[in-house]
C-alpha cells in the first residue's frame, strides 16, 4: 500500500509504524516486503502459509463476499475469474481457519481469577457451586446480565438489573471479542437468550444472531438435562430443527460424575445417544464410556486447563480418540480456565507431553479446535476449514512458517494479524486498516504494545450493534464499580476492574 508522507505523518502520530520512506512496516512482521494493495472490498487475496488444516502449503486463499472461492499452492489463485483487483495481502505468516470454540460461559467472562478461583482439588461439579466465592460471582453475573433468575438484592440499588438496565450484550460482546482476538470465529457461549447485538463480532454460534440464518444448535450446561429436554431435543434432531446438542456430563472424577452417563442414556429412551450430540467433559469417563460413545458417534469437548484447575485431572483424550470419538475444545472460562482457546491448545500440548507422551502432534490440535469444532455444532459443511465454498471465517497469525501448525498453537492477540468473520475484516494489524469495509468506523487498538486495529460498531445497527470497544470497556468498567459500592457486604470481595481482554507477556 502506498501512502503519502502527510497520510503516514498522520497515522504515524495516531496509531501505525512508519519508516522515513513512507512505506509502513508491520510491527511483528516476519518479513519486511509484505505487500498490500487495496482493491474492491468485497473481495480480499491472501498470501501465505495456508492450513486447511487437512494439509498446509504456500498459497493462496481468495474470499468473494462472505465465501472462500479459491484455495490453492503458489499463486493459482491469481488465475480465479474473481482475482483481478482484489485487495491483496501478502500476510508472510500463516492463513488458518477460524477457531471454533466449543465450550464457553460466555457471560462470565467479564471475571477472571482475581474474583473466583478453585479453593481445592474437587470431585465432581457439585462441590464447588456452593462455595461463598462463586455465589457472590454468580450473584453479580446474574445482576449485570438481568438473569430471569438470582437477581441479589442489592441489585435493586444499580441500573443494570432490569430489562433496560442490562448489560447482557456488552458481556457477550466483551466474550466474544476476547476470542475474536486470539482467531476464534466461532463461541458456544451458553449465553442463554440472544439479542440481535450478539451479531457483530465472533459468531454466538448457539444463539439466533449467529449470521447463519438459523440456530440449530441446543445446549445444556446443567446436569442431567430434564426429561422434557431430552424429548424436545430428539424430536428436533428427527425433524432437523436441531442438528447440534452440547451436554455438560461426566464433568469430575468420582463415581457421580462417572454416573452421569448411564444417566443421560436413560433419558428419552436412549435418543441422546446420537451423532447430534457431544458430551462437554467426559473427565470421569473409562474406556466402557469412550466406547459406547464412539458407537452412537457422540463426541466430546475438552477443557483441559479448567478440568486440572477444579479436579486436578482431564478427560483420557488417548483414549477417546483410539476408540474413534471425535474431540474439540474450548476454554471453559477464566477463572482457572485460559483466556482464549490459543491459550488452551497450548496447555492441550503441555498436558499431553507430561501425561500421554506427546501422543498430539500441533496438527491434531488444530484439527480439534477447526474442523472438530465445527462438526461439533453442526457446521462442517460451511466452518472449520479453508475450503471452496466455505464461509470466510479464518485467521492470520504470524509465527513459524516451516511449522505451521504449532504457529497457530502458539497464537496470541498480539501476534494474530487478521480475523475475518464471513468476510468482514474485524481484527488485525493497523497496517491492513484498509482492508476493512469501512476503515474510518474501525478503532484501533493497543494489544500488548502492538497497534492493532479492530472493527467492531455498526453504524447506525441500533440495538447496540453500534457500540465501540470504548463504549464497551467504559460501560462494563463502571459496572464493576457500581456493583462493588451496591454490594457492600463486607466480606472483603469486589470486582473492579474489568479484566483485560488478554494479560500480555505469555
Ligand atoms: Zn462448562
Amino acid at each position: 500500500m502506498f501512502r503519502s508522507p502527510v497520510g503516514c505523518l498522520f497515522l504515524l502520530s495516531a496509531f501505525a509504524a512508519c519508516n522515513p520512506t513512507g512505506n509502513e512496516t508491520a510491527p511483528d512482521a516476519g518479513s519486511a516486503d509484505a505487500g498490500f494493495t487495496v482493491g474492491a472490498k468485497d473481495r480480499l487475496l491472501l498470501q501465505g502459509t495456508v492450513v486447511t488444516p487437512w494439509e498446509a502449503f504456500d498459497g493462496q486463499v481468495l474470499v468473494e463476499g462472505s465465501r472462500i472461492t479459491c484455495v490453492a499452492p503458489g499463486s493459482a489463485c491469481e488465475e480465479a475469474p474473481g482475482a483481478p483487483g482484489a485487495t491483496r495481502i501478502d500476510t508472510g505468516g500463516v492463513i488458518a481457519p477460524g477457531l471454533v470454540d466449543t465450550h464457553n460461559h460466555i457471560l462470565f467472562d467479564v471475571f477472571d481469577g482475581d474474583d473466583w478461583t478453585p479453593s481445592r482439588t474437587y470431585r465432581n461439579h457439585n462441590e464447588w457451586t456452593s462455595e461463598p466465592g462463586y455465589q457472590a460471582m454468580l450473584e453479580v453475573k446474574h445482576c449485570l446480565s438481568d438473569d430471569s433468575q438470582g437477581k441479589p438484592g442489592w441489585c435493586a440499588q444499580t441500573p443494570y438489573g432490569t430489562a433496560t438496565g442490562s448489560l447482557r450484550c456488552e458481556m457477550d460482546k466483551f466474550g466474544e471479542l476476547k476470542g475474536l482476538i486470539a482467531g476464534t470465529t466461532s463461541i458456544v457461549g451458553l449465553a442463554g437468550t440472544s439479542g440481535a447485538c450478539f451479531g457483530s463480532l465472533a459468531r454466538s454460534i448457539d444463539t439466533g444472531a449467529n449470521g447463519l440464518g438459523s440456530d440449530r444448535v441446543r445446549t445444556s450446561a446443567l446436569f442431567p438435562p430434564s426429561a422434557a429436554t431430552a424429548t424436545s431435543v430428539c424430536g428436533a434432531f428427527a425433524d432437523g430443527g436441531v442438528n447440534a446438542f452440547l451436554v455438560h456430563c461426566g464433568e469430575g472424577t468420582d463415581v457421580a460424575a462417572l454416573n452421569e452417563y448411564a444417566t443421560l442414556g436413560a433419558l428419552g429412551a436412549g435418543c441422546l445417544k446420537a451423532p447430534q450430540t457431544t458430551l462437554t467433559h467426559g473427565t470421569a469417563f473409562g474406556s466402557n464410556e469412550l466406547s459406547d460413545m464412539a458407537s452412537h458417534g457422540v463426541r466430546l469437548t475438552w477443557s483441559p486447563r479448567s478440568n486440572a484447575s477444579l479436579y486436578g485431572d482431564t478427560a483420557n483424550i488417548p483414549g477417546a480418540r483410539a476408540a474413534g470419538v471425535q474431540v474439540a475444545l474450548g476454554p471453559d472460562w477464566s477463572m482457572g480456565g485460559s483466556q482464549n482457546l490459543p491459550e488452551e491448545l497450548r496447555f492441550a500440548q503441555a498436558w499431553d507431553t507430561s501425561h500421554w507422551n506427546g501422543s498430539l502432534t500441533p496438527q491434531d490440535l488444530v484439527v480439534m479446535a477447526t474442523a472438530n469444532g465445527a462438526a461439533v455444532v453442526g457446521q462442517s459443511q460451511q466452518l472449520g476449514q479453508l475450503a471452496v465454498g466455505f464461509l470466510a471465517d479464518l485467521f492470520v497469525v504470524r509465527g513459524d512458517r516451516q511449522n505451521p501448525n504449532q504457529a497457530i498453537v502458539e497464537a496470541t492477540p498480539r501476534t494474530v494479524a487478521l480475523v475475518l468473520v464471513g468476510g468482514v475484516v474485524q481484527y488485525g494489524d493497523e497496517l491492513w486498516r484498509d482492508a476493512a469495509a469501512s476503515p474510518d468506523d474501525c478503532e484501533a487498538l493497543d494489544v500488548c504494545g502492538s497497534p492493532k486495529v479492530l472493527c467492531m460498531a455498526v453504524p447506525d445497527g441500533g440495538a447496540k450493534l453500534s457500540q465501540t470497544w470504548t463504549d464497551v470497556s467504559t460501560a462494563l468498567g463502571n459496572a464493576m464499580d457500581v456493583v462493588d459500592t451496591a454490594r457492600d457486604a463486607g466480606d472483603g470481595r469486589h470486582y473492579a476492574p474489568l479484566p483485560p481482554l488478554v494479560t500480555c507477556g505469555y
